[in-house]
């Protein structure tokens, strides 16, 4: 099977991880330091903050941003669930903004039709590795007094015109999950240049604890204060020796996915209208985190028939995302129902994403276009029939 995205782990990583298990730390010690200070450079931010996963390094996020009981918080319809998840966990609302049909990124125009009095933040989604219109964003939240969170899951890698995704927004958060650009297995990051927020992400992932071990063991006293109700969302020293690894790797990943991309872009080309990449913006660099086809075949199950036909091929294709307002639990919860992000719901009738990932050979990409187009030309004969 070919997956649709997979970590990619080689003798280096397997060193560094056991090296780490043979420190004195296995916990956040000097991996986790060492990790903070190599991401946040690679970002170009002053501070980088981890976590035990990206939903966590959301959740801090929100926290960090003072986000509570019933603040609204404007997320895009189109992303994974803990996207908007983050808002629920620190009791505030979130706000379902569209997505632009060519590149599914949030709709700058919607989002600003959804602030509201209450409306405290926006979480943009760099859906697929490439950057929201964070320019755009911070207009709006200049005029409306909003901090802008870029949820940054799939772009680590990514660029807009040569700034690094993670310089992008106020709060930039990361996930390390084995299928993203890198992986510590488990982990997550925010990248900001306040040292105050930083401060305040460094306390909630420690249980509101003002100090961590480390800080007190080397101060010599004992003493320290809870001072926020935080959580054990820490990052250990061997999931940050894995990081620190795979983060020296992160150019040569970013650049095969990007080939990869390109290749796919040529060999679909003659199918244009039938299957149809998603269109990049501007000036921006992806991760290639994704890549996503619209499949042009008219209805959903046009789409799924294709999905069962590459599945069968051994093609672990993938849709993402179901928009997450159609979810039971938001459907129940806030009574969301068809007809609330008109794009996203289209987009989800058609897209599929595709294998992507650094170990993955052309030949396989060969081999994806060849089932793929198949399949879409022989639903296409079928619906015509
Ligand atoms: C993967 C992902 C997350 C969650 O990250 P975990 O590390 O799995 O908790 C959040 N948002 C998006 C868009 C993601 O793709």
């Amino acid at each position: 099977m070919l997956p649709y995205s997979r970590q990619s782990i080689d003798q280096s990583d397997i060193d560094a991880v056991v090296a780490a298990l043979k420190s004195d730390w296995l916990t956040t010690g000097p991996a986790v330091a060492e990790f903070e200070r190599a991401f946040a450079e690679s970002v170009g931010t002053h501070c980088a903050v981890s976590f035990c996963n990206g939903t966590a390094a959301l959740h801090a996020a929100m926290f960090a941003l003072g986000i509570g009981t019933n603040d609204e918080v404007i997320v895009p319809a189109m992303t994974f669930v803990a996207t908007a998840n983050c808002v629920l966990y620190q009791g505030g609302v979130p706000v379902f903004a569209d997505v632009d049909p060519d590149t599914l990124l949030i709709n700058i125009n919607d989002v600003e039709r959804k602030i509201t009095p209450r409306t405290k933040a926006i979480i943009a989604v760099d859906y697929a590795g490439q950057p929201a219109d964070y320019r755009r964003l911070a207009v709006l939240a200049q005029k409306y007094g909003l901090a802008v969170v870029a949820d940054a899951c799939h772009s680590l890698g990514g660029s807009e015109k040569g700034v690094p995704v993670g310089s992008l927004a106020d709060l930039t958060c990361f996930s390390m999950h084995p299928v993203k650009p890198i992986t510590t297995a488990e982990g997550g990051m925010v990248t900001t240049n306040s040292t105050d927020l930083a401060q305040c992400l460094r306390r909630f992932r420690n249980h509101g604890i003002e100090r961590d071990f480390r800080q007190r063991e080397a101060s010599g006293g004992y003493a320290y204060g809870m001072t926020d109700l935080g959580f054990n969302f820490r990052l250990s020293d061997l999931h940050a020796a894995l990081g620190l690894s795979q983060l020296r790797k992160l150019r040569q990943f970013t650049e095969r996915r990007t080939g990869i991309a390109r290749l796919y872009r040529e060999r679909l080309a003659p199918y244009a209208g039938i299957i149809d990449p998603l269109d990049l913006r501007d000036a921006t660099v992806s991760s290639g985190h994704l890549f996503v086809v619209r499949c042009r075949t008219s209805a959903k199950a046009n789409r799924d028939q294709i999905f069962r036909s590459l599945r069968e091929m051994g093609i672990g294709v993938n849709v993402h995302y179901l928009p997450v307002y159609l979810h039971p639990y938001y459907r129940e919860q806030f009574g969301h129902t068809e007809g609330l992000c008109p794009n996203a719901e289209a987009a989800y009738q058609e897209i599929l994403s595709l294998p992507i990932y650094p170990d993955m050979e052309d030949v396989d990409v060969d081999y994806v276009c060849r089932e793929l187009t198949s399949a879409a030309m022989s639903t296409q004969a079928r619906a015509a029939a």
